[in-house]
């Protein structure tokens, strides 16, 4: 009995048996997402449907088969197969629970993120899911005993096996080529859910297209400059980046659940109709503070060159940016930053993250030493998740039951969408903090925009989290929430119409407009400034030309002179 338990788990195989037994564990366990993609889409309409669908576990073997005689080679075949199936198992676990698909972009965010962020995904069920389709293959496979041919004969073995595998996928390929290029032209995501190219592959795409030679900064304008300002009365603007907040859940914008009690009664503007530049934080932020629309933008180039904040602090602004989400993904690089770390202060932090209030202690001291005109970007945590729980103090635990576990895929709908709801809440709190705080200082030009990075799916279509390749990404991961307050003397001096930007405020945007718009209502002179994306411009001009019909010479504006705004030249604004 003892003997045929080590038997078993120290298997005696051959080369050829390894290849097939990984190949038939790739196809059956570690690839049940695509499977389930596959039983979800594949037409089933006629025979040959039928048989084409019949044909893709073979296609998929054979595929495997491939790869593995390519690869398992004496000495490199253990460790080389036990790393495949252990990220192949994570990867099977992500796809599988939250319906992702991994590309380039989704291995930026696991390269990219920090210890807390993947501390956020640890439970029970991922730890059993590692543990019994990853760790105990991996166990066996270091125990087993391989015995391969001398070098001739495997040679020999290998070439026969391959051209059998490529001759018979030849043979299904031109047997299905219409099915799989009406399929695959319908389906172009499949690929990114076959364990183990899909993670090899993005990787691969990762480093090539991020990690490669830093290329020279690029400096886009040099000549940029600041409107006059009034020395008395500095522009202090503050930008709070959101975290993963979706524009359905603000009951500014229609939420049927009370989720702005403080802000509705502020007097901002909530901007109903936002789409985000990305559907994850890696992806989106940097496209925010580029000045290239999103048909135009590379991100490979935009992490090295200038970005809103550069050009604001070469114009003079002074720049400020607080991160309690855990960096700015290059796009404070160049500018006064300070990321807040997990266990900055026991009022807000709990070791692995902080609560959001912990940027507003840090606003009301920044503005205390205020000197000039200054930007201050806060970039909260929001209702990152899958923790949600995590993201509010005990006194915003509004809407129950919650899901308070990161495994938010075994919890009811309804209890992820009120924990998410409740982080909303608090989010609402922390604008209108901010607001109070900005309120505080009459003697500054004050005003704020609160603008999420991305949304999130909480559940809808079996669909989780965020960071779905953005051509098929669900609008609750697009649409974003973007609220802007600001201070009588800020709308004085930018002869900005309040009541008609709240009349539009329902009109289409999308991130593309920020640059332009905050470089017009900031005063930045530069020819990178584009007025079609300036949303705040034609209530500008209404009131630009209103006021000068009406008192002709007694408007005298607090930032400098006034000039009918051009493009390329934001004079005085
Ligand atoms: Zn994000």
């Amino acid at each position: 009995m003892l003997l045929r338990l080590k038997k078993l788990f120290s298997p005696r195989l051959t080369s050829f048996q390894l290849i097939v037994i990984a190949s038939l564990y790739f196809l059956v366990i570690l690839n049940i997402s695509f499977w389930r993609f596959i039983w979800e889409k594949i037409p089933l309409n006629s025979l040959t449907d039928v048989l084409f669908a019949l044909s893709t576990p073979l296609t998929l073997f054979l595929g495997l088969g491939v790869i593995f005689l390519l690869t398992l080679w004496p000495i490199i075949h253990k460790a080389f197969l036990a790393f495949l199936i252990f990220a192949a198992s994570l990867a099977n676990y992500a796809m599988v629970q939250y319906k992702i698909f991994i590309d380039s972009s989704m291995m930026r965010n696991v390269f990219e993120t920090n210890r807390q962020e993947a501390l956020d995904y640890l439970n029970p069920s991922l730890f059993y899911w590692i543990a019994l389709t990853g760790l105990i293959p991996v166990v066996l496979i270091l125990r087993a005993n391989v015995k391969f041919n001398p070098w001739g004969k495997e040679l020999k073995n290998r070439a026969l096996g391959l051209l059998i595998a490529l001759l018979a996928l030849t043979f299904l390929g031109t047997g299905f080529y219409k099915e799989w290029a009406v399929f695959g032209r319908n389906n172009k995501l499949m690929t990114r859910l076959i364990n183990p190219t899909n993670y090899l592959w993005a990787t691969y795409r990762y480093f090539s297209i991020f990690q490669t030679d830093p290329q020279p900064f690029k400096i886009l304008d040099p000549n940029v400059s600041l409107a006059k300002v009034n020395p008395h009365r500095p522009p202090v603007f503050v930008l709070i980046l959101g975290e993963t907040a979706r524009s359905k859940n603000f009951s500014l914008n229609g939420y049927a659940k009370e989720t702005n009690p403080e802000l509705k009664n502020a007097d901002i503007i909530s901007f109903s109709d936002v789409t985000a530049s990305g559907t994850s934080t890696a992806e989106a932020l940097p496209a925010m503070f580029s000045p290239n629309e999103r048909s135009d933008y590379r991100q490979k180039e935009a992490l090295n060159e200038d970005n809103l904040v550069d050009l604001l602090a070469r114009a003079g602004y002074d720049v400020l940016w607080l991160d309690n989400d855990g960096g700015c993904k290059k796009v404070c690089d160049r500018v006064k930053a300070k990321v807040i770390a997990p266990d900055f202060d026991p009022k807000y932090c709990d070791g692995q993250s902080c609560y959001d209030g912990v940027l507003i202690d840090l606003l009301a001291q920044t503005l205390t030493t205020v000197k000039g005109p200054t930007l201050i970007v806060l970039h909260s945590i929001g209702s990152h998740g899958p923790s949600y729980h995590k993201r509010y103090p005990p006194a915003f635990k509004v809407f129950s039951p919650t899901c308070d576990s990161s495994a938010i895929q075994n919890c009811p709908t309804k209890e992820i969408v009120n924990t998410y709801d409740n982080s909303i809440l608090y989010t609402d709190h922390i604008i209108n903090q901010a607001i109070n705080v900005l309120k505080d200082r009459p003697d500054l030009e004050t005003g704020l925009l609160y603008v999420s990075d991305h949304g999130e799916s909480l559940g809808e279509n079996g669909l989780y989290l965020h960071g779905l390749p953005y051509s098929f990404a669900p609008e609750e991961q697009l649409k974003v929430p973007m609220i802007l307050w600001l201070s009588h003397e800020l709308k004085t001096s930018s002869y900005l119409n309040f009541d008609c930007l709240k009349a539009r405020a329902h009109n289409p945007l999308s991130h593309d407009h920020l640059f332009h718009s905050l470089a017009g209502l900031l005063g930045l002179n530069t020819k990178l400034y584009a007025k079609q994306w300036d949303l705040f411009l034609p209530c500008q001009n209404a009131t630009y030309l209103e006021a000068q019909d009406k008192t002709k010479k007694t408007v005298k504006p607090l930032v400098g002179g006034l000039n009918s705004p051009q493009e390329g030249s934001r004079k005085n604004l």
